[in-house]
């Protein structure tokens, strides 16, 4: 029987309706062969056609740097002052000026991609945006910090020169202000943190854990919006990514090479997308939020939306978070 589960961490449904038993190879998608030659790549250092701008300087590393993004969805305005309110368009609709910022990081290597990041790539990658968010922080109108990853042209990466985005706005994104309510709301009525209290119950009933090391676990999502999602959550409760330490990171690192892995394994190097889902910027304080504890969702692009997702906002899932985490867990397909 199709069933209706709700997110708790949200508040939203999802259908699930597996369409019959399959197996993660019915999900490969076809692989597309790669064209882009690192002599045309913007990515690439040497590359003399480059038209992309500098880097941005002090955060180059072993294994990364920085660029602006060449086409910004947020900006940094030097005028403040213009951009905090909003303006009011043809006498009728609300608009402003997306404010923040926009960064692109490159991984150095053009040949390394998502799955073979090796652990100096990632302690790389996420000090870059553990300095961003400080540096997003100290900025007034900025609200909120997301990094994501784009893996493979479906999840649209559009330069297959391997490569993460920072994102800095002056709103806190749609679904991050669901999460944030939704889970206030669970404390009140809890007393306690609903990301803490799923970590519990997901390893006592250990049907959707799919990795933990000392300091992370990985599980498949309860109310899962893309076949095989994956989320990776610190066990002790933090708001703020910017917390790792040396420590937490390395055990960070250790979990995503092992998810990619087992992703690409299962699923013959599936598009995907990752993001970072942290507390709102709040400039320097770095207070604790006790309902809300940072993550990390991984989101394999297996499936595409219909019309009733997009009519209804609900998704219809078609593989259980049990059977996802039964062939991660193995790796087999
Ligand atoms: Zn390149
Ligand atoms: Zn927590
Ligand atoms: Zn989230």
């Amino acid at each position: 029987m199709p069933q209706l589960r709700q997110n708790i961490i949200t508040g939203e449904w999802v259908v699930f309706a597996p369409e019959r038993a399959k197996r993660p190879t019915d999900y490969i998608s076809i692989s597309t062969e790669r064209k882009q030659k690192k002599s045309d790549c913007p990515f690439c250092i040497d590359s003399t056609k480059s038209e992309y701008p500098k880097q941005i300087e002090g955060l180059e590393k072993k294994h990364t740097f920085v660029l602006k993004n060449k086409f910004p969805a947020f900006v940094e305005d030097p005028d403040l002052e213009s951009a905090k309110l909003y303006k009011i368009e043809d006498e009728f609709y609300n608009m402003k000026i997306a404010l923040g910022g926009h960064d692109v990081v490159v991984i150095k290597d053009h040949d390394q991609e998502l799955p073979d990041f090796t652990p100096a790539v990632w302690t790389d990658l996420i000090e870059t945006f553990k300095q961003r968010y400080n540096y997003f922080d100290k900025i007034e109108n900025v609200e909120y910090v997301m990094p994501i990853y784009n893996h493979g042209p479906q999840a649209a990466a559009s330069i297959e020169h391997p490569h993460a985005q920072v994102f800095a706005s002056s709103v806190v994104p749609n679904i991050v202000s669901r999460e944030l309510s939704h889970t206030a709301k669970y404390f009140t009525e809890h007393k306690s943190c609903a990301f803490c209290d799923m970590i519990s119950h997901e390893k006592e009933q250990n049907t959707r854990l799919i990795f933990e090391n000392d300091d992370f676990v990985a599980l498949a999502f309860y109310a899962a919006r893309f076949p095989f999602e994956v989320w990776v959550l610190p066990k002790k409760h933090q708001s703020h990514f910017r917390d790792l330490t040396e420590q937490t990171t390395a055990a960070l690192s250790e979990m995503m090479i092992k998810i990619f892995g087992r992703l690409n394994e299962t699923l013959n190097d599936p598009p995907l997308n990752f993001f970072i889902h942290s507390a709102p910027v709040n400039k320097e304080k770095n207070e604790e939020l006790p309902n809300y504890h940072w993550h990390i969702e991984i989101a394999p692009r297996l499936s595409i939306y219909g019309g009733y997702e997009l009519g209804a906002g609900m998704v219809i899932d078609i593989i259980t978070p049990e059977q996802a985490a039964e062939y991660l867990r193995i790796g087999k397909r």
